[in-house]
């Protein structure tokens, strides 16, 4: 194989692997594969799995949402921006923010309609790993992940009041 590819979602551009694409997923399979190399460095270490790992996936998936879905409702992106609400506006540890998306229920028409950005953040999954497993840096890691999620999140203003309303009518 030669040549590179580039996430739909993140824009990160990789060595092309040849694995197959999944058109389930808005992202190149090089950039999932890096992304299950970070989450496997977070379950090296306990810290990481408690504090940062739900704050990685949720800033994975809303960076990843899929842009054409004007005939299927993103479900798992109002999951993840409810997550990165709670982490990064209130300060929820990241072990609450797993009950609390088991809390939220199943979508209905009632969630609003959350249109992806143009962009959703310039850091990406790699500026993570770099940070973090390729660095051997656990504190890497975590300030990374600390970083990137806040981009992402930064990234979807326009959304914050709509994420922030549903946050209270799912949770109180
Ligand atoms: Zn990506």
């Amino acid at each position: 194989m030669s040549g590179s590819t580039t996430c739909p979602g993140c824009g990160l551009e990789l060595p092309a692997s040849g694995w197959l694409w999944d058109p389930r997923r808005n992202a190149s399979p090089e950039c999932w594969r890096l992304f299950g190399e970070v989450q496997g460095f977070e379950l090296r270490h306990l810290e990481l799995v408690r504090d940062y790992h739900q704050l990685a996936v949720d800033a994975y998936q809303a960076q990843h949402a899929p842009r054409d879905h004007r005939e299927v409702r993103p479900i798992g992106v109002a999951y993840a921006l409810v997550g990165l609400h709670l982490a990064l506006d209130r300060g929820v540890p990241g072990v609450e923010v797993r009950a609390a998306h088991q809390r939220m229920g199943k979508p209905d028409a009632s969630w609003p309609r959350l249109e992806v950005p143009e962009r959703t953040g310039t850091v990406t999954v790699f500026d993570v790993a770099a940070a973090g497993t390729m660095a051997g840096s656990v504190s890497g890691h975590a300030e990374a992940v600390r970083g990137w999620a806040a981009a992402v999140w930064r990234a979807w203003a326009p959304r914050h009041a709509a994420v922030a309303s549903l946050t209270d009518r799912l949770l109180g």
